[in-house]
């Protein structure tokens, strides 16, 4: 195997799961590993299929010719901290590729993917196709309980040192986590607190998941296009925390930011900068007017590098 720049134990598992899969696969086809780590770059150009403008350190990615294929940007998937791999099934003689769940080869009346699956679990990975909304069947991660967020905001995964010497477990995946009607605690409280924010009423914020906050995550899923089923699954979370923080964001903007000769500070500033993918100091300098400018360029606003209402509006 290639290196893949994986997190040494999620490579280690990886290792042993190609393994055990290919002894138990007895057929003509094998488990192939497609993809590893993926650097942010290659994220920016999956997540630019589709959409008219995406910038990314200052560069374009953006291609409105091509059908979107990915909701995650650059740090929002389990590829670009290298704790995921993505698999397929390989033909050892014909060298053909295949995706397909159902097909067994070896016979065994278990279809190969499945068996692949089941290797996979014992060595501790989570299956992208037990997530509840969005199905992801060649892909397996080792997350160590943390997400995209958490990564992003500079947690770490524990070392290899660190769990072969016990110290560290490679905790199961938070992201089972469902809400539903009956749940109650910390996370329900959270859950309403952002669904009324986004004026989905789900009254009173008393961290019990009753009718209303049923209601209310129905009302959230249609709105944006998920399945309706009242369920807050891993994707009703994570777009419902990504609507909240942008929502937040649109309501953050107070005055406009310039070039100034004392350069502007702050919250605001260091937001537009983290949108724009440059670096965020939350200090309105030279580059920053640039990448304003960069982005006012693309989306056919005014270029005047201030960041206004509509530039502001554009941006968030
Ligand atoms: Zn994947």
């Amino acid at each position: 195997m290639a290196n893949m720049n994986l997190h040494p134990y999620v490579k280690k598992q990886a290792e042993k799961l190609m393994e055990n899969a290919n002894k138990r696969l007895t057929g003509d086809w094998k488990m192939m590993i497609t993809q590893g780590l993926r650097t942010m770059e290659e994220q920016a150009a999956i997540y630019g299929q589709g959409r008219s403008s995406y910038i990314y350190n200052g560069k374009q990615y953006g291609k409105p010719k091509m059908n979107i294929v990915s909701g995650a940007k650059p740090g929002q998937s389990m590829h670009n901290w290298g704790l995921a791999i993505d698999f397929a099934l390989k033909n050892t003689k014909t060298g053909a590729v295949s995706w397909s769940m159902t097909m067994d080869s070896d016979k065994d009346r278990k279809a190969d993917w499945k068996e692949v699956v089941e290797e996979a679990k014992k060595l501790g990975f989570e299956w992208g196709g037990d997530w509840k909304n969005f199905f992801d069947g060649p892909h397996f991660e080792i997350n160590f309980g943390l997400d995209w967020r958490d990564l992003q905001a500079g947690k770490k995964p524990p070392t290899l040192a660190e769990i072969e010497g016990g110290k560290a477990k490679p905790a199961p995946s938070s992201s089972s986590t469902v809400l539903e009607k009956g749940s109650r605690g910390e996370d329900v409280k959270e859950l309403q607190t952002y669904l009324n924010y986004l004026g989905f009423d789900c009254g009173k914020v008393d961290g019990i998941f009753g009718a209303d906050t049923e209601k209310a995550v129905k009302e959230f899923q249609k709105a944006q296009k998920l399945t309706v089923d009242g369920y807050a699954g891993k994707n009703t979370l994570s777009s419902l925390s990504r609507a909240y923080a942008a929502k937040k964001l649109k309501n953050l903007y107070s005055r406009p930011l310039k070039l100034d000769k004392q350069y502007m500070k702050g919250e605001d500033v260091k937001v537009v900068q983290q949108k724009l993918g440059i670096t965020a100091d939350g200090i309105y300098g030279p580059k920053s007017e640039k990448a304003v400018k960069d982005f006012q360029g693309a989306n056919k606003l005014g270029i005047d590098g201030v960041v206004g209402p509509k530039t502001w509006a554009k941006l968030f």
